[in-house]
């Protein structure tokens, strides 16, 4: 299998490559030449698996001419080991669960993965690689984490000063060993921005191998196509589900578009912002108009120019009209994350996190106009990673799980630089 580039599709990239490379020399992003179908059996053979189970089956298919059966098992086995639980919330609405994973957060799924097929590409190495990652909050958790201790490589986290929770920055600044942390005096687009200058950075790179750890990279959002079979898979059979998909960057909802093209059966996909509605906005308009991110409390999707949309329109063609046949836009403002995460947790008892709140509001909403759907909702992450302001609105304490409860305790250790590229630079010169 080969890769292009978003910027050209004539490009001709190996797995491998691609990989390490992260983003295309020409900016673009990597996209798979064809992306496999599966037959019907092997989709309703997926109905008693759980998800390591169906991961396995779909990176043979996505991966397989690339990597030996046997190795492609074990990375996939050990990244890839935790359930994704679908949970009823109220009748023909439902959560998929994607925190089950070490730092509670679907990014488990991408950052694992990406880890270990990685950590397999450059084994015969002699020097380290260096692995770049910006993070709005659960990304630099999730990397972080999943690459720790994976000899040969070094992970250099960026994240925008005071833009994450206290509990979300303990998860990767607190860890040592080949993690480091760079608090940016900045937004989370500067962060982004000054990992996208090293790349381009043609001197620095000559002296050392980066690579990016975002959802960018294709190893980190193809494996999140795994987890929509999952969900499909449980629900029972010939229900039409639509899926509402809480969104930053992007990656998540890229991920559903690729198992949609891989045999999928979904009706739609809700694509659902915060106040950083700038896909919102394109699918009422087709004017795509990125702009700086607004902070928020649904802070993962704090993204005014979500680096996948180049993957969205390439996936349709540049075709307007069919991408609004597929996608339908909500947008909504932090008291309104706030007041429906009040109300589930009274009706139904089941509590949201600030960006599963937006998924279920926007389902909720979608299947009002079409009761005879099902909705599923993306539940990203666990609301105890947002306690401060979910406490707030519920008023009582959530109850924080013991993994994450066991970075609390443990001393932050960053790197404080400002947005300056010049500055960034300079550091990443002395780990060389
Ligand atoms: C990253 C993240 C998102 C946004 O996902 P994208 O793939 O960037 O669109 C939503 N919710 C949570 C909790 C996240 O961590």
């Amino acid at each position: 299998m080969h890769y292009y580039s978003t910027s050209n599709r004539e490009v001709k990239i190996g797995l491998k490559e691609a990989v390490i490379k992260g983003l295309a020399p020409d900016r673009g992003l990597f996209m798979p030449s064809t992306i496999p179908v599966l037959t019907r059996k092997t989709l309703e053979g997926f109905r008693n698996m759980e998800l390591p189970g169906i991961a396995v089956t779909l990176s043979q298919a996505l991966f397989g001419e690339d990597i030996p059966e046997s190795e492609l098992k074990k990375i996939t086995e050990e990244a890839i080991n935790f359930d994704t639980p679908l949970v009823e919330v109220e009748e023909g609405l439902y959560a998929l669960e994607l925190f089950h994973g070490p730092t509670l957060a679907f990014k488990d799924v991408g950052a694992r993965f990406l880890a270990r097929l990685l950590g397999y590409f450059t084994k015969e190495l002699d020097e380290d690689i260096h692995v770049l990652v910006a993070t709005s909050g659960d990304t630099g958790s999730a990397v972080a984490n999943g690459f720790l201790g994976v000899e040969g490589i070094r992970v250099h986290v960026l994240y925008p000063s005071g833009g994450v929770t206290p509990l979300q920055e303990k998860q990767f600044t607190t860890l040592g060993n080949n993690i480091t942390a760079l608090e940016v005096e900045g937004s989370f687009d500067d962060c982004q921005r000054l990992v996208k200058e090293a790349f381009m950075d043609e001197e620095l790179t000559g002296h050392m191998t980066l690579t990016s750890a975002n959802s960018i990279n294709l190893a980190r959002f193809l494996p999140q196509s795994f987890y929509y079979f999952r969900a499909w898979a449980q629900l029972e059979p010939g229900t039409k589900a639509f899926f509402s998909v809480p969104s930053g960057n992007y990656g998540n909802m890229t991920a559903g578009l690729v198992a949609r093209e891989m045999g999928l059966p979904v009706h739609t996909f809700l694509s659902v912002n915060n106040l950083n509605d700038v896909v919102a906005s394109y699918l009422l308009t087709g004017k795509y108009n990125p702009r700086p991110s607004t902070p928020t409390i649904a802070n993962a999707m704090d993204v005014g120019d979500p680096s996948n949309f180049d993957r969205i329109l390439d996936l349709f063609n540049q075709n307007y009209e069919w991408i609004t046949q597929h996608l339908v836009g909500y947008s909504y403002t932090d008291n309104e994350i706030r007041e429906v995460i009040g109300q589930v947790f009274k009706k139904t008892g089941y509590l949201c996190d600030p960006h599963g709140a937006t998924g279920y509001r926007a389902a909720q909403s979608y299947r009002k106009e079409h009761p005879e759907l099902t909705g599923i909702f993306l539940e990203t992450a666990h609301p105890a990673k947002f306690r401060e302001s979910v406490e707030e609105v519920i008023g009582e304490a959530v109850e924080v799980p013991e993994r994450l409860a066991a970075f609390a305790d443990k001393e932050k250790q960053v790197v404080r630089i400002q947005p300056d590229y010049k500055e960034f630079r300079q550091y990443l010169r002395t780990c060389h």
